[in-house]
């Protein structure tokens, strides 16, 4: 291992170097790549069973699970006014919080007409 031939003297400080790299590498990677966190099938699933959902699309998801998610959809609810229509989205944002920690879920509320099978972006 190219360890083993660095001086004795610098050693520490290598390791140190190759510690804080690694470090930043590893806090940074997922949102430098921005990668999709979750599939957006999997969230439709969670989202079509809370009651009140009539249809759920254009999700998308960033950063890491376990961790902290942001998640975005279009969503059409089955409600009588806006405040039933709050209650369901907040129920959205418990059903997916159960099932994935920690999210900040932002969500579009439309009119039946805007139905869509466009599960992703
Ligand atoms: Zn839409």
């Amino acid at each position: 291992m190219f360890f083993n031939h660095l001086p004795l003297p610098i050693r520490p400080i290598a390791l140190l170097v190759f510690r804080s790299g690694w470090k930043v590498l590893q806090e940074n990677l997922p949102w430098l790549v921005d990668k999709m966190a979750i599939a957006p099938e999997a969230i439709q699933d969670i989202v079509m069973q809370v009651p009140g959902v009539i249809n759920c699309h254009k999700i998308a998801s960033r950063g890491l699970v376990g961790r902290q998610v942001f998640i975005e959809m279009h969503l059409i609810v089955e409600a009588k006014n806006v405040e039933n229509a709050h209650k369901i989205t907040e129920d959205v944002e418990v059903h997916l919080r159960q099932r994935f920690g920690s999210v900040r879920v932002s969500i579009h509320v439309e009119p039946i007409t805007y139905q869509s099978d466009q599960i992703s972006f």
